[in-house]
């Protein structure tokens, strides 16, 4: 980038020394901290009680450490397994692909859906390079192979890329015959599940449409 040569030099982002510094730098690269949410964090830190911090800290490498993604349907567990998939009283016979594990939450939270899950680790985005390849999907086609599941709902996010994607697994699935179905519209359009109020969300779920493609 050129400088214009009547301005000064815009201010070095590394005005602090040492391990202050790093610490902003590291909450920097957070989801939606960016520089100055990370310099308001550290100094919080810095002024908070030692004791608060410290449990944080302890928090961040137990996570680390502790949490890993389910085998069967790749949602965050403690386990090799999450509870939902070890949990007998779930309905075997339905699967709802989502994005994320915070989807798999927030559909959780309306206790209306008692099938089980499936976590895709993201949306297909050319524009991002995520392609089919970069999901969890030959995962999903795997477990579509047991015939003991009859209906597939596809709950992407209600934006551009979450829409693909179910239209995508839509037709790779076509074959298998499964019913196919879409969380009614209601939620917010161009928006993320996991925003959508658990009203909402329980209306769409249940008003769910078959998906044709
Ligand atoms: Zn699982």
């Amino acid at each position: 980038m050129s400088q214009n040569p009547t301005r000064p030099s815009p201010v070095s982002t590394e005005v602090y020394e040492g391990v202050v510094q790093d610490l902003i730098e590291e909450l920097g690269q957070l989801p939606g901290v960016g520089p100055k949410g990370a310099q308001r964090i550290a100094f919080y830190l810095l002024t908070a009680d030692p004791q608060d911090v410290r449990k944080l800290a302890a928090t961040l490498i137990e996570v680390v450490e502790k949490v890993k993604f389910c085998r069967t349907c790749n949602n965050v567990s403690e386990a090799d397994e999450c509870r939902i998939c070890q949990d007998l009283r779930r309905d075997p016979s339905v699967i709802c692909v989502v994005e994320e594990p915070k989807d798999v939450a927030a559909i959780e939270k309306i206790r209306e859906y008692r099938g089980r899950y499936h976590v895709l680790g993201g949306a297909i985005s050319p524009m991002d390079g995520i392609g089919p390849e970069d999901l969890k999907i030959a995962e999903l086609m795997a477990r579509l192979a047991d015939d003991t599941i009859t209906e597939l709902i596809l709950a992407t996010d209600p934006n551009l890329e979450g829409e693909a994607t179910a239209t995508y697994l839509a037709r790779l699935v076509k074959p298998i015959g499964l019913k196919v179905t879409r969380p009614a519209s209601g939620l917010p359009v161009g928006g993320e599940l996991e925003y959508a109020d658990e009203v909402t969300l329980g209306r769409a779920f249940e008003g769910r449409r078959v998906l044709n493609v």
